[in-house]
This record gives structure tokens, sequence and C-alpha cells, in this order.
């Protein structure tokens, strides 16, 4: 594992699927999710130059936060959250990317001590497996966080289907694109809905072509 080689492969190839997008999205920001690897590899992929740590469990999550604490990263929660976790990590996460209940936003909302980012998490493939709300409850939803200002809404998060055809991913990502700029423009109080969380190892291409500006990879740094 040459974690300088991997990083740099997974650069250029953001930077030529921006290229290919033709400029519609100036910024994608690259998330390492480091689940697969323990803090003192960690420590030698952030040497390579990377920003944005994800963890998708708040173990991992906490352990890697206090290995890296003197490093100037932004530090993101991927993984579905338990409520009564949220009180061990909340305040210490930057962006959370998998909010899909309105009683785990309540909970955030008692718990945070301040403003916390949050991604609101969208099954558009319906796959029975994923996480995430329906397109079909989103406007109940947004009624049910309106309260609750301590959540800001800054976008979509969405998964794909693992075996997903790059037409099907396509179809997906555009869904979540769509739906990202209808709540933008409405410009709802703490809900911007500015960022698109999508595309991983597997179809972070297809994700930047239909606009993503955070991506979350992991195996692309660690194989
Ligand atoms: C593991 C994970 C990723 C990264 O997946 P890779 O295929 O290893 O790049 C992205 N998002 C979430 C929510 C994950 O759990």
């Amino acid at each position: 594992m040459n974690l300088q080689e991997n990083k740099d492969a997974v650069f250029a190839a953001v930077e030529q699927a921006k290229e290919a997008a033709q400029g519609s999205q100036d910024v994608v920001n690259v998330i390492a999710v480091t689940k697969y690897v323990d803090s003192s590899i960690t420590k030698d992929l952030v040497k390579t130059g990377i920003q944005h740590i994800g963890e998708n469990r708040v173990d991992q999550f906490l352990e890697k936060y206090q290995a890296l604490s003197n490093q100037p990263l932004t530090w993101h929660l991927i993984g579905s959250l338990q409520r009564r976790k949220v009180k061990d990590v909340i305040n210490y996460v930057d962006y959370f990317h998998a909010l899909d209940s309105v009683k785990l936003a309540q909970e955030i909302q008692k718990r945070a001590t301040k403003s916390i980012k949050c991604f609101l998490q969208v099954n558009i493939s319906k796959e029975d497996s994923k996480h995430g709300f329906s397109l079909e409850e989103i406007e109940i939803v947004l009624e049910n966080l309106r309260p609750l200002d301590k959540i800001e809404l800054v976008g979509i998060m969405t998964m794909a289907p693992f075996e997903a055809s790059s037409a099907e991913l396509m179809s997906i990502f555009s869904k979540a694109k769509d739906l990202q700029e209808r709540l933008a423009a409405r410009n709802l109080p703490h809900m911007p809905f500015t960022e698109l969380s999508m595309g991983m190892s597997g179809d972070f291409v297809e994700a930047i072509a239909c606009g993503a500006s955070f991506i979350r990879i992991g195996t692309a740094f660690f194989k």
C-alpha cells in the first residue's frame, strides 16, 4: 500500500472528472474515509495532503479525532448514528452526513452546544438496505425540522447501490442534484442546502459529473 501514490491517483481522477464536467463543479472536497485503517496509518495518509477525514462509527471517529487532534483537519461523521451516542460525539463533528430520522435530529438539537452542519440522507435508489428518507417524505421532514435551529441542513447525502450500472448511477445522482437545487432555491432558515455528498471509490466519477461537492473515498486510498 503506497499512500502517496494512491492519494495522487485519487486526486488526479477527481481533477479529470471535474474537467469532464466542464466547470459545472468547481469545488469537490475529498473526504478520506479511514474506517479500514488505524490512527497511525491515518496520520501517514494525512501527511500526503488530506484535509477531510470521515468515519462511519462513533468509537473509531473519537479514537482518530483524539489521535490527530493537533492537526488542522475537518471531521466528518458519515455513517448512521444511534440516538444514545449523539451526546458522545456530536460536538466534535464538523459535518454529519447521515441525518436519517426526525428523532435523531431532535436528539442532536438537545445535545449540541453549537450549530451542527448536517446532510439529509436521502434514499433515492429505494434499496431496503440503505438508510435515509424517501423523496416522498422530504416535505414533512423539513416541516418537522423547522424548529430545530441547531441543525444546519447544508445539503443532501445519498448512496447508490453497489452493483448499479453507470447509467443507473447517473440517474440516481442527478435526482439528488435536482432535489438539492430545489431545496437551496427555497432559502429556508438554517437550511442552505448548498452541498451534495455523494460518490465513493467505485462511483465518484459519476457523482462529480452530477455535481457532488463532497465525495467519500475509502478503498481507493488503502488498496
Ligand atoms: C465506507 C464508506 C464510504 C467509502 O466507501 P469506499 O467504497 O471504501 O470508498 C463512503 N461512505 C460511507 C457512508 C461509508 O460507510
